[in-house]
């Protein structure tokens, strides 16, 4: 019981224990055809551009942003909480010039006060986190695309802990990028950052004037090996992409809404609870993460002593 990462159903673990064959075998090219297919459902998304990066969440985040910003271009990040400020590193670490709005960690932002700040700024792309593992919170994002693109903006979506335990509508929001990790509402261990692309951004990308500065994260050459070509670039995971596999089975066995009833059905069993024990929310009323729930150490209580006594005594 803990952010992530999360228990791994027995099936997973024993689809990773199978042999580890070749990443051009033809078994291994069908399991990723099957693997892009969930993707695209679990994405809800018609994009061609569907993957699993090699690496966690952080690894997603990072391909993301070395390929679609260039040197001097203009990064709105939206912070109120750890990963938006790691967004904003990584943007600066690509030589854009990082524009920042800021919340108070907890709270979520009013999407017109983000919308103000795309026209003021005119960005070349919007960064933002869909559910902050940090605080809780649950960003609407729903307006975020159409807006973006009426300023010419891209809009990049960290959802990281949102795929798979609340709705991500990659189409229906006009989300251009967008990121997540198996270790969070996937149940599958760490190792594996599924991402999408629009159409739009993969314009973008092969309009660059500079090369991608990572020649392990480039899109241009890892989109060669997903795709029908099955170019060699670097030696896929093998055992990691069963195990993804088999969590995405059986997160659509299960069925998304059916997934996502559940986690909110037994957020509000928590929430009453801890009310009852009067212990309270950090992120705004309204604004809960049905699969993350963070609450207030507390009064008299000491943190560090608490939380190791829920750890040794209950597993938590
Ligand atoms: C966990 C998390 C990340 C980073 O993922 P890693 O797998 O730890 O690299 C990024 N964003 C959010 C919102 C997360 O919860």
């Amino acid at each position: 019981m803990g952010p992530g990462p999360s228990d791994i159903p027995p099936r997973v673990l024993e689809a990773m224990a199978r042999p580890t064959i070749g990443h051009l075998d033809p078994v291994f090219l069908q399991l990723m055809d099957g693997l892009r297919d969930r993707l695209r459902q679990l994405f809800q998304t018609k994009n061609e551009t569907r993957l699993a990066m090699s690496g966690t969440g952080s690894a997603g985040m990072e391909t993301l942003f070395v390929n679609l910003v260039e040197p001097g271009d203009k990064v709105l990040v939206c912070i109120n909480g750890v990963f938006g400020n790691r967004m904003a590193d990584v943007a600066q670490r690509c030589g854009a010039t990082v524009e920042k709005v800021e919340k108070p960690w907890g709270q979520v932002f009013d999407q017109d006060e983000v919308i103000a700040a795309i026209e003021r700024v005119k960005p070349n792309v919007v960064a933002i986190v869909h559910a902050e593992t940090s605080t809780g919170a649950h960003q609407p994002i729903d307006r975020l695309g159409a807006a973006a693109h009426e300023h010419g903006a891209l809009l990049l979506v960290d959802c990281v802990t949102s795929l798979g335990g609340a709705p991500v509508k990659i189409d229906e929001w006009q989300v251009d990028a967008a990121y997540s990790g198996t270790q969070k509402c996937l149940s599958c261990p760490p190792g594996l950052s599924p991402v999408t692309l629009s159409p739009r951004a993969m314009e973008r990308m092969a309009a660059r004037k500079s090369k991608v500065q990572s020649w392990y994260l480039d899109l241009s050459m890892i989109t060669q090996y997903w795709g029908s070509e099955r170019v060699y670039h670097h030696t896929a995971p093998i055992n990691m992409l069963y195990g993804l596999d088999e969590a995405l089975n059986i997160a659509l066995e299960e069925g998304l809404d059916a997934r996502f009833a559940r986690h909110r059905a037994m957020h509000d069993l928590l929430r009453a609870g801890l009310a009852d024990l009067g212990v309270h929310y950090v992120s705004q009323d309204g604004h809960h993460l049905p699969m993350l729930n963070a609450v207030s150490v507390p009064a008299g209580i000491d943190d560090a002593a608490g939380r190791k006594q829920l750890l040794n005594d209950y597993g938590i």
